[in-house]
């Protein structure tokens, strides 16, 4: 039977790509939940959203849609908000110096919530994020929390920003990383947090094949 993999786990330690390559294998769909937290932020940036400002976040929410396409040229999913493709500029770097403190906004959390769970309701899912298995997703049937070492999952991501073009000072990415975690540790709603019945992972000296199969493996138990 089909069932819902969470993947929550601190910034830059390859959840995306592992949970990608899992729903590949599994035939299940992957909702990338930061994408959707990125999104929301490109947008209040364009629009000069304050984000201390309820009225102005509910305002924008109303009129923030945000959904995934599959590019069968890429054979990915790509992100979309408001019928645009943003995939490319919400990976960008001055996205990530926003996103955390966007993303620690009460309503705009509820909203992600209920939009990632109309999209995760039909079973055979993994989804990625920090508050999945805590909260989107509490009766997942599979949980699992991804670590490694903070200097790897720098270099991991400076080196992603490379190929793109993005040229990053490896401590500017260390800090980005550390200060998100913290943000995301620490906020009062959906902090990023280990559930109790998650399986830990630290990849640090895994190579992305191996943790891949075994997180497969639980999967197939
Ligand atoms: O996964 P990614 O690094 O792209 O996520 C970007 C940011 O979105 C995280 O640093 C976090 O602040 C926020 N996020 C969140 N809850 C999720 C997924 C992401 O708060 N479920």
């Amino acid at each position: 039977p089909k069932i819902i993999i969470a993947i929550d786990g601190y910034s830059s330690c390859g959840k995306s790509s592992t949970a990608k390559s899992l729903a590949a294998q599994l035939g299940y769909g992957y909702i990338d939940t930061g994408a959707m937290y990125r999104a929301v932020s490109l947008y209040f940036h364009q629009h000069y959203v304050s984000r201390t400002n309820p009225h102005e976040v509910e305002k924008a929410l109303a009129d923030i849609h945000i959904s995934f396409q599959f590019n069968p040229e890429k054979r990915l999913n790509e992100t979309y908000l408001n019928g645009l493709c943003v995939e490319e500029e919400i990976r960008k770097m001055y996205i990530s110096q926003m996103v955390s403190e966007v993303s620690a906004v009460v309503e705009v959390r509820r909203a992600m919530v209920a939009l990632q769970q109309r999209m995760g309701k039909h079973k055979g899912i993994v989804m990625d994020g920090r508050d999945i298995g805590t909260v989107v997703f509490p009766q997942a049937e599979l949980k699992v929390f991804m670590t490694a070492d903070p200097l790897i999952r720098a270099q991991r991501r400076q080196a992603e920003l490379l190929e793109k073009g993005d040229l990053v000072d490896l401590n500017e990415v260390l800090e980005n990383l550390t200060k998100r975690d913290h943000i995301d540790m620490n906020r009062s709603e959906g902090p990023l947090r280990q559930a109790e019945d998650a399986r830990v992972l630290d990849n640090s000296y895994l190579t992305f094949d191996e943790q891949v199969a075994l997180i497969k493996g639980w999967a197939d138990e």
